[in-house]
């Protein structure tokens, strides 16, 4: 075995990986991934035309029969030798990260490490996709239940996650014996090779995993396509509930994840110390680019003038930096575009009426003049009526909403659109319960700021943060990428003789 093409992280062109190979786009239509720190552009990605993605879903169909009949056990095996590959490259993969994404190199590595959980998940293919048998349902009947593959399987990832994301979708599927199209974000598509020559080394037949850099062109293509059988979508929640729309009405299964606005409630009776280390950590890790950064702080009582001036000292305070420095709190955001965004909102913030207590905007990073920095801004006295509280920011900025009491911190959380992550830090173990079981709201933190659910667990929002029934990964993923088939069955010495003309019943 020889090593991994590394030549992705020095091309100058990233490409589409189809059947096996690197494809050079001739679509001529292409755009620039920067290096958010630096701020030039480091490489120009494909964006696919409808003919290639044509292409890719091809050569997932002709690989899908042989790969359908390969028991399970081999499956797995070909997983567990591509987690073997990614615990070698794991440094790569989030130096890789970093590169395009800006995000700081330990977060990166944290990144990798999630994805990894879910390959180590699917390499159980063989238990996971085991079914019910009930011997002697009626007299030498028995029944059973098969769980098969859908066929070709695509998905379209967003830019914050660029490798734990699409390991959300592949490797669960590829465990049940599916073959993928990756459309990964045209703003970090770099990995995305990277993940595709490792699956070619682990011994994955050509065919079975395929890359399509694009934009709507390609998703479109994807979506309408009657070979594609089912789409998992995350990204921000307009495009979701296209995409759930889209695909269904071209009768695809879809699981469709969306945008967030977390909240995380502290109660007066909380560690308030570890609140703000939290709400620090939730709000500005990875420059509040995360679906479960926590975006809003409710703070019951007296809570808030406890510890806002403690969040604006260390909001200020905060190590803003290229990503590859060592002690980098946070990087830049992902592109200029998405930087004056978010500074955009921070104007409309002052213009509602929020107290901005921290302001990052206009952040220089010495050496770096031309990176895509911002700082870490805090607002207080947030109202539900502002937009800068209804809408997903998507950055380094926190807002503070002050509450008299519980009930009103529940129907707060409760009222707004989005219903991804939510956290609540108290010492009270009646609180915490009565917190779990009222909030509407699909992950639950209790003094856990940011409860993404583990590899086995399946992971989902409520409301318009997910479009669909099933969630990422977990059984459910296992559910998602199979169908159920019931098998009943007898053999001719317990068939009795005769016609039988009435609904047939246990005998
Ligand atoms: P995005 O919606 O802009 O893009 C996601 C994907 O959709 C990309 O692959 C992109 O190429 C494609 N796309 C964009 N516009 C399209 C269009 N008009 N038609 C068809 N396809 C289109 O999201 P993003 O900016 O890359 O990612 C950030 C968003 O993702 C945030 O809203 C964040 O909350 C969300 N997110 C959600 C979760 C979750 O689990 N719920 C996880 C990560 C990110």
């Amino acid at each position: 075995m020889g090593a991994p093409d590394l030549s992705v992280l020095t091309s100058t062109t990233v490409a589409h990986h189809i059947n096996g190979r690197r494809v050079v786009s001739t679509s001529g239509r292409s755009q620039p991934v920067f290096n958010p720190a630096t701020g030039a552009a480091a490489r120009e990605v494909a964006l696919a035309s409808a003919a290639e993605v044509e292409a890719a879903v091809a050569a997932a169909k002709a690989a899908f029969p042989a790969w359908a009949e390969t028991p399970p056990l081999r499956r797995a095996r070909v997983l567990n030798k591509f987690l073997e590959l990614l615990n070698q490259h794991r440094d790569t993969l989030a130096a890789l990260i970093t590169a395009e994404h800006g995000k700081v190199f330990t977060d990166a590595q944290g990144e990798v490490t999630r994805g990894i959980e879910i390959v180590e998940f699917a390499c159980g293919a063989p238990q996971l996709l085991k079914t019910d048998f009930t011997d002697q349902v009626g007299t030498g009947i028995d029944n059973w239940a098969l769980r098969q593959p859908l066929g070709v399987v695509a998905g379209i990832t967003p830019f914050n996650f660029p490798v734990m994301v699409p390991m959300w979708m592949f490797p669960v599927a590829l465990a049940c014996g599916n073959c993928f199209v990756l459309k990964p974000s045209e703003r970090d598509p770099s990995a995305s090779l990277f993940i595709a020559d490792l699956l070619k080394q682990a011994g994955l037949p050509d065919g079975v995993f395929n890359v399509v850099q694009g934009d709507k062109l390609a998703v479109d293509t994807l979506l309408t396509h009657p070979d594609v059988k089912a789409i998992s979508f995350v990204g921000s929640t307009p495009i979701a509930q296209y995409i759930y729309e889209t695909g269904a009405k071209h009768g695809k299964r879809v699981q469709a994840l969306g945008g967030a606005k977390n909240h995380m409630v502290v109660m007066p009776d909380a560690d308030l110390e570890q609140a703000v280390d939290a709400l620090i950590g939730a709000a500005y890790g990875s420059a509040g680019e995360r679906c479960m950064a926590i975006s809003v702080a409710v703070l019951v009582g007296d809570v808030a003038d406890k510890i806002v001036p403690k969040l604006a000292e260390r909001a200020r305070a905060l190590k803003v930096k290229n990503g590859m420095e060592l002690d980098a709190e946070m990087g830049p955001i992902v592109t200029r575009q998405a930087l004056e965004r978010i500074e955009g909102y921070i104007a409309t913030g002052v213009e509602e009426g929020a107290t901005l207590v921290a302001d990052g905007r206009g952040l220089k990073v010495p050496g770096h003049e031309k990176g895509f920095f911002t700082g870490g801004t805090l607002f207080d006295h947030v109202t539900p009526q502002m937009r800068i509280y209804k809408e997903e920011i998507f950055g380094p900025v926190l807002g503070c909403v002050r509450v008299p009491d519980f009930a009103s911190a529940v129907e707060l959380v409760n009222a707004h659109e989005f219903a991804n992550g939510v956290a609540c830090f108290t010492r009270d173990g009646h609180v915490a319960r009565e917190f779990s079981r009222r909030i509407e709201v699909g992950m639950v933190g209790i003094n856990v700021p940011i409860p993404v659910p583990m590899a086995w667990h399946g992971f989902g929002g409520w409301k318009r943060s997910l479009f669909g029934d099933m969630h990422a990964y977990g059984e459910e993923g296992v559910r998602f990428y199979t169908r159920q088939k019931s098998v009943m069955q007898r053999w001719p010495e317990s068939t009795p003789k005769g016609a039988e003309f009435v609904m047939p019943t246990s005998k």
